[in-house]
């Protein structure tokens, strides 16, 4: 112990202020993430329901917490009342139909979920997100749905060995961002840009990035 609170000081004092550290917290215990939340951090993000099981009843809303997961492969859990009402945004809406469906249940609970729309930077094939070229089109459509808010854009990028090849993937999700934010649609506020992970988040910063997601660099390699 001690280790995780002594690697998120010395990030917080690394990155500007109005950059929100949030952790990748996928795996990890109740007693890691307390921990990092204790140092400062600011959100947890979960990428799984499983795990939010085991480490909610644990700790509670002593954070915020976001959705980072995949939306479709785990609609069954993630759109139940509880997690709805456990998660304050999820990252990682990347269709009209997901969106519909969260639209939906939240209204039924009197809840209106902040979201980020995930964009497939790299067009990689196995990877969840809008294509970039699609992502204003979609914001589009879903500016009309009353429960939910769209804050912004959300990005994962290749996995790339050299973090500075990440570089052209995180500008473009910028420059994307950017023009969304220019046409002032209703029920669109472009105000978080979520990207960069514990290789690439000093590259994400320079590029605009103001939500960083973080596990390696926090808590150390995964076993899984
Ligand atoms: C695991 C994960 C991260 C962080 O990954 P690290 O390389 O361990 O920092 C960030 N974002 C998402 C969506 C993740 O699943």
């Amino acid at each position: 112990m001690g280790r995780i609170r002594e690697n998120v000081e010395r990030i917080l004092n690394e990155i500007p202020d109005y950059v929100r550290l949030e952790i990748a917290a996928k795996t990890r215990s109740a007693e890691e993430i307390r921990e990092a939340i204790d140092a400062g951090v600011h959100i947890i993000g979960e990428n799984y329901i499983k795990d939010v099981k085991k480490v909610y009843p644990l700790l509670g809303k002593i954070a915020q917490w976001h959705f980072i997961g995949s939306p479709d492969m785990q609609k069954h859990d993630l759109l139940k009342n509880k997690y709805l009402e456990i998660f304050d945004m999820i990252e990682t809406v990347d269709s009209e139909k997901i969106a519909i469906e969260i639209n939906e249940k939240c209204k039924k609970i009197g809840k209106t979920m902040d979201v980020l729309i995930e964009v497939n930077s790299g067009r990689e094939v196995q990877k969840s997100g809008v294509m970039p070229e699609d992502t204003l089109e979609l914001v589009k459509k879903l500016g009309s749905l009353e429960n939910i808010r769209i804050k912004g854009l959300m990005t994962m990028g290749p996995r790339l060995g050299n973090p500075e090849d990440s570089r052209p993937f995180f500008k473009e999700t910028k420059r994307i961002f950017d023009e969304i934010k220019k046409l002032n649609m209703p029920g669109v506020e472009m105000k978080y840009l979520s990207m960069g992970m514990s290789n690439s988040y000093k590259i994400a910063i320079s590029e605009g990035a103001n939500i960083i997601r973080l596990g390696t660099v926090i808590f150390g390699p995964r076993e899984l």
